[in-house]
């Protein structure tokens, strides 16, 4: 960087703010470099939309220490000055040698890559305001429904800028003509990014949480690295539709539904009893967007180690879940093509219908299999560790 800076005849270097810990250390790293040498370092919080010191501003208790529980962020977010929306500076464009971009493949995904620029993600975002953004409240929950933005890619890789999304928001919501339920999802939709600078800014004022967990109690918990079946979650042939569909969709697109996210990732944490850091990791590898402050304070909330005033494990029942959001099916039959042609009662998994799950007959050569734990008494032995572990911790 020193390097390139003085090819450059640069005075200052300004970087974006990554928040990724071993991202935070190279910056610092750098930071020092670039001031010894005597070059001016700026680095800007440009990925939130609300900067990390505005909110903990609004912290009497715990002067300039940021946000361990969603609720409270969420109402200093809302009142916090955003960042104005300027103008795109013009750049200079240089000749100086860089080594080629790495491909898919030497990235490792074999997903189909997608197309990112400015003009591409700024195109995406108007139309999902033009009107799915109306339906928000369903599709976050509803993975076969209306659909989510699927601006999370462009938003880790800044081709999109947090605070353009909540300007654009804004003058959304001043149509007149807009119904109550709309203005709801869009004060959902709004509440999506207000939880995406809270994980930003926990990563930033709490910079040892992405391997240890945020509640100090919990570091000790006894979380298992590996579990007979974990192959089978990673391929998405746990024998429980919804959460192989999720698994499935991941594998083929580089992207999850977020409702299927927190099944299959309550799933590994529970029903396998696995460490949240395991899965974790083998999304990074295959998940479009590269935003490991993002992954590590989700995959903390749904463990029940991370931040929050309640923590508690999260457990979802993934037939209950595909009831409720996937009744007809339509979300498993599009991941998962053994199951394409069988009658709804078969898609729920688990324990309802071992017998049937075990009889599902040959489609095109390939067999579904039967469930790989039992829900009901996987999670059932995994609240008394935790109930153990608590009343171990507790004396
Ligand atoms: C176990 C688990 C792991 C996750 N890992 C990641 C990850 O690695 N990277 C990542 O960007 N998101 C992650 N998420 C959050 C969320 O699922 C994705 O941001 C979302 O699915 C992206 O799709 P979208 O753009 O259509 O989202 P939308 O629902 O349309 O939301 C719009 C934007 O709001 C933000 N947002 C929404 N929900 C969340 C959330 N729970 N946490 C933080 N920001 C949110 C995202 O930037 C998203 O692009 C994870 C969630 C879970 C439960």
């Amino acid at each position: 960087m020193l390097r390139l800076a003085r090819d450059a005849g640069a005075s200052t270097v300004a970087w974006t703010i990554d928040y990724d810990a071993l991202a935070l250390g190279r910056q610092r790293a750098l930071q020092s470099a670039l001031e010894e040498a005597g070059l001016r370092a700026v680095a800007v919080h440009d990925a939130p939309a609300v900067h990390p010191d505005e909110t903990a501003a609004a912290r009497s208790a715990d002067c300039g220490r940021g946000y361990r529980a969603f609720a409270p962020y969420v109402t200093a977010w809302s009142h916090a000055p955003r960042a104005p929306v300027a103008d795109v500076p013009r750049f200079a464009s240089l000749p100086l040698v860089s080594e080629p971009l790495p491909t898919a493949h030497e990235l490792g995904t074999t997903a189909p890559s997608q197309a990112a620029s400015e003009s591409h993600a700024r195109g995406a975002l108007a139309a999902y305001l033009a009107a799915p953004v109306l339906q928000y409240s369903a599709a976050r929950n509803v993975p076969a429904g209306e659909p989510t933005a699927r601006l999370s890619a462009a938003l880790a890789f800044g081709t999109l800028a947090a605070r353009t999304v909540l300007a654009e928001l804004d003058v959304r919501a001043r149509d007149p003509f807009l119904l109550a339920e709309e203005h709801v999802a869009l004060r959902a939709f709004a509440r999506a990014l207000a939880q995406r600078d809270f994980f930003l800014q926990l990563a930033w004022f709490f910079e040892d949480a992405p391997d240890a967990p945020l509640q100090p109690r919990m570091r000790r918990f006894p979380f298992a690295r590996n579990h007979p079946a974990l192959d089978a979650w990673h391929d998405g042939r746990t024998g429980y539709p919804f959460v192989d569909a999720g698994l499935r969709q991941l594998r083929a697109t580089g992207w999850m539904h977020p409702r299927a996210r927190l099944v299959a990732a309550s799933f590994l944490c529970f029903d396998l009893g696995v460490d949240w850091r395991v899965g974790r990791d083998a999304w990074e590898a295959l998940l479009e967007e590269d935003d490991a402050a993002l992954a590590t304070g989700n995959w903390q909330w749904v463990a029940g180690v991370g931040a929050d005033l309640a923590q508690f494990p999260r457990i979802y029942n993934p037939r209950k879940q595909a009831r409720a959001f996937d009744p007809r099916g339509a979300y498993v039959r599009r991941w998962i093509p053994e199951l394409r042609h069988r009658p709804d009662a078969d898609l729920f998994g688990g324990a309802q219908a071992p017998e049937r799950q075990l009889s599902l007959e040959l489609f095109d050569g390939a067999t579904y299999p039967p469930p790989v734990v039992e829900h009901e008494a996987a999670a059932r032995a995994f609240l008394r560790r935790y109930g153990d572990f608590m009343r171990e911790v507790r004396r």
